[in-house]
């Protein structure tokens, strides 16, 4: 063979391996792309699959026995634009009053835009809804005064929200966290609350930067009163006012039902948020200020004894002694147009 002849086999061997390049090039992208397309094209679901797809986006409520409501949302309410976080009516600190002759009519008439216990801004739809929960037996002044200065200031905040009242019949031991756990339950029948605030009766917040809005943790509101130099008590103080979501109350089972009398329910609850792998936070010191009203400390609400015991029991019992174990004697609930009053009997202390 000549030297064109080598060159020429040479030529066709390089075009053939050449070829070969182009093709395996070729099907290298082909599966490429293949593989690729399967990722990322969205899966086509048949009108079936998206029917039980549907469940899991409904909203439930959390607690167990509860039945799901559904959520009754006006298209009114639809229509509305959301309020902001901050609402542009709060005024800061506003100086409160008490009114020694005030009566329920007067602050009824001072707030007849509310009704059945219940209040929803006019010009936005508020941020979450929230139900307020005050434990409560024979303080009808504290009550009163605390009406007439968290009115104005929740509707400031540009809040959805309802006053329950929880009123504990007959003159057994105080309890006030079994009548927390009875407000969450007996309020959520009625809605579907985002929200809740557990509220002693006698204390008053002075700034409105203070929102009564649920946080990502559990949100203690006192961080100092008058009557403490305006000081937080002790680092886990969760005392007074709390803000709590519905899911992080079921994570906790709600209060523990065995604190008879003053003390100890609210520091078990901060257990049992510790347990619960949640954190406290707080407003800052300069807005989470309230003013105590003062009294003596009433008949059938003596110092519970018992309270540091119960404590050392707390992470053992908490799973198994809160919302799922609450047992109670519904007496009466009553729609007043500024609360709704919850009259229960709950029973008395196992000794
Ligand atoms: C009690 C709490 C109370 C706190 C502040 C503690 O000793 O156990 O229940 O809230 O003092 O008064």
């Amino acid at each position: 063979m000549g030297i064109t002849g080598i060159i020429g086999n040479l030529l066709c061997q390089m075009r053939f391996l050449l070829f070969i390049a182009v093709c395996l090039t070729i099907v290298g992208w082909a599966s490429f792309y293949m593989k690729d397309s399967t990722r990322y094209t969205p899966k086509y679901r048949t009108p079936v699959e998206n029917f039980w797809k549907c469940p899991t986006s409904v909203k439930k409520t959390e607690y167990n026995s509860q039945p799901p409501l559904v959520e009754q949302t006006s298209q009114k309410e639809v229509d509305l634009k959301t309020c902001p976080i901050l609402s542009p009516n709060l005024q800061g600190v506003v100086p409160l009053m008490f009114q020694p002759n005030l009566t329920l009519a007067d602050v009824e008439k001072k707030f007849p835009m509310m009704s059945d216990g219940h209040y929803q801004p006019e010009t936005c739809r508020a941020q979450q809804k929230v139900a307020i929960l005050i434990p409560y037996r024979n303080r009808e002044r504290h009550l009163l005064y605390l009406l007439d200065n968290l009115l104005p200031f929740l509707q400031r905040q540009q809040l959805d929200y309802a006053i329950y009242i929880i009123n504990q019949a007959g003159d057994v031991t105080f309890n006030r966290a079994k009548l927390l756990n009875i407000g969450y339950l007996e309020a959520l029948k009625e809605e579907n609350w985002d929200c809740f605030i557990f509220h002693d009766v006698d204390l008053v917040p002075e700034n409105d930067y203070n929102t009564y809005l649920c946080d990502s943790e559990p949100k203690h509101l006192v961080v100092g009163r008058n009557a403490t130099g305006y000081r937080l008590r002790y680092k886990g103080y969760f005392g007074g006012v709390t803000a709590m979501t519905r899911k992080q109350i079921a994570k906790v089972n709600g209060y523990s039902n065995h604190y008879w009398g003053w003390g100890g329910e609210d520091d078990d609850l901060y257990y049992r948020v510790l347990l619960g792998q949640m954190t406290v936070v707080r407003p800052p010191a300069e807005v989470a200020r309230y003013t105590m009203i003062f009294h003596n400390r009433d008949a059938g609400n003596e110092v519970n004894k018992e309270r540091v015991n119960l404590l050392k029991k707390a992470s053992m019992v908490w799973k198994k002694d809160g919302l799922n174990s609450c047992t109670y004697k519904l007496l009466s609930i009553e729609h007043e147009p500024l609360y709704i009053n919850i009259t229960v009997d709950i029973g008395k202390p196992h000794h």
